[in-house]
């Protein structure tokens, strides 16, 4: 495991960095955008502590930051444009004034194709880093306040061969009483479709010791709501199981709830299972993509289980643990998929009862071995299958919340929501709303009144 990890001595170098530059940074303010998955909100929250670390305040509006770093998604082709339309906002700005920096990082930054394209068609962006570059931040700070060209900081190896794991560098959280805490990184499973293997390379653990005294040092602190993070949780290997992780990572004093994200079928041990439904600080909510009900498609996905294995795991799930919320992602319009495959996934979320379902259509991605398929589907059959689904979960979802009227649900407040309603997220992490204001970060018990397919609504009791 040592040699993934950076060195000690490699951070202290940085930081030594970040502090030199504070002489030139202050007054300077720096924002950071992000596009994509929880995993990039965290690595935001990092990249938000570095530069914090070399003297930038951060600030959220971008029109007064001296620094912006987009960081950037590349799961679907809709991530990578709504980053690059981003990215264009920052022309006339730079236009203006030749000081502002503006870097792009992360996904989209690790691959070849897009990197050409940024610095063909976007000449302002200033500097791009990679997914296992966060730690080096003051070095890139450095470069690019020194340097009148545009610089780069991608790591160029096989797969097997890249990505680290970095400990010890400040982390600017976005929330006082939710929190990220990465347990492993990158990924070793090469789903067909699926870019993250190339854009965060292979998969490594942190070790136990520092991910429980992350958890601890948040609880002490306050923090209320911890997610762990990972692509597939279950091979956790940094000293103990992921259920066992789990289970120490729920067994602080205090009164908060840890959630993981995100389990992969193939792996969802009977051993997690039971830790769920048995430590009651750990969330009652699991998140198990499916992605396709068809076995077949499932093949052609790598995917490592079928239908039938899936259906078992998920009714040993809802057996186990019986308030449980039941999640997952759908792929629409994988290459090949027939009407009769889009069938098998249709009555799949009708038998398997779903909270909540985050369906996708199928996006080819470079590099990627689906990418090369024969038989990608047109648009207006995905569209349609898109639909069908939609309207089926939403009926299904609202069934299921119905079981949650007349109960009571204890509920962690998010203050008001966008309409000035007070609310909420329950151990389930559905939307709770209700009729007095409870301050951001504190428990609270609400007797649901009524529902709708995302939302309970209720009385603080
Ligand atoms: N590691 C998780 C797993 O194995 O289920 C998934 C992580 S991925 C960031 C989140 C979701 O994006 C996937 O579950 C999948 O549904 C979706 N996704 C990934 N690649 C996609 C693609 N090329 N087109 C459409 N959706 C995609
Ligand atoms: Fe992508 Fe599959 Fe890895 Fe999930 S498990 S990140 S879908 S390759």
């Amino acid at each position: 495991m040592e040699n993934i990890y950076i060195p000690k001595e490699e951070i202290q170098k940085q930081l030594n960095i970040a502090n030199s530059l504070k002489e030139i940074t202050l007054g300077k303010k720096a924002c950071v955008i992000t596009f994509g998955c929880q995993q990039n909100e965290n690595d935001s929250e990092r990249i938000a502590g570095a530069l914090e670390e070399c003297g930038y305040e951060i600030v959220d509006d971008s029109d007064i930051a001296d620094v912006i770093i987009i960081n950037t998604c590349a799961i679907r082709e809709h991530a990578e444009i709504r980053a690059l339309s981003e990215a264009g906002q920052f022309k006339g700005r730079k236009a203006n004034d030749r000081s502002i920096k503006i870097g792009l990082c992360c996904c989209m930054a690790q691959q070849a194709h897009r990197r050409e394209q940024i610095y063909k068609s976007y000449p302002y962006v200033d500097f791009v880093f990679g997914t296992d570059m966060h730690h080096r931040l003051p070095e890139i700070m450095q470069t690019v306040l020194n340097s009148k060209k545009r610089v780069s900081f991608i790591t160029d190896k096989p797969h097997n061969e890249f990505g680290v794991i970095s400990e010890g560098m400040p982390v600017k959280r976005e929330s006082g009483y939710k929190a990220w805490v990465p347990v492993m990184y990158g990924c070793n499973n090469f789903c067909t479709y699926c870019v993250v293997p190339y854009a965060r390379g292979h998969e490594r653990s942190r070790c136990k010791e520092e991910v429980l005294a992350e958890v601890k040092s948040l609880v002490e602190q306050g923090y209320k709501d911890i997610t762990l993070l990972g692509q597939n949780v279950n091979s956790f290997s940094g000293g103990c199981s992921f259920a066992q992780l789990l289970n120490e990572c729920a067994s602080f004093d205090g009164e908060y709830v840890v959630r993981f994200m995100t389990s992969h079928p193939k792996d969802a041990s009977d051993e997690l299972i039971e830790v769920i439904a048995n430590n009651p600080k750990v969330a009652k909510h699991f998140h198990l993509p499916v992605q396709s009900g068809s076995s077949r498609v499932l093949k052609l996905m790598n995917r490592k289980y079928d239908r039938e294995k899936y259906l078992a795991t998920a009714t040993k799930i809802k057996e186990k643990i019986p308030d449980v919320a039941l999640t997952t992602d759908i792929i629409i319009g994988f290459p090949t998929e027939t009407e009769a495959d889009f069938a098998e996934t249709y009555s799949l979320v009708e038998n398997v009862g779903f909270d909540m379902i985050y369906t996708f259509i199928y996006s080819p991605r470079v590099g990627t071995v689906a990418a090369k398929m024969e038989g990608q589907i047109p648009r207006e059959d995905s569209n349609r299958r898109f639909k069908a689904l939609s309207d089926l979960q939403n009926e299904v979802a609202e069934k299921l919340n119905e079981e949650f009227i007349g109960k009571t649900v204890r509920v962690l407040s998010d203050g008001y929501n966008k309409n000035g309603v007070p609310c909420g997220r329950s151990s389930q992490n559905k939307i709770v709303t209700y009729d007095k204001f409870v301050p951001e970060g504190q428990f609270v018990d609400v007797k649901v009144e009524n529902v709708g397919a995302y939302l309970l609504n209720g009385k603080i009791i």
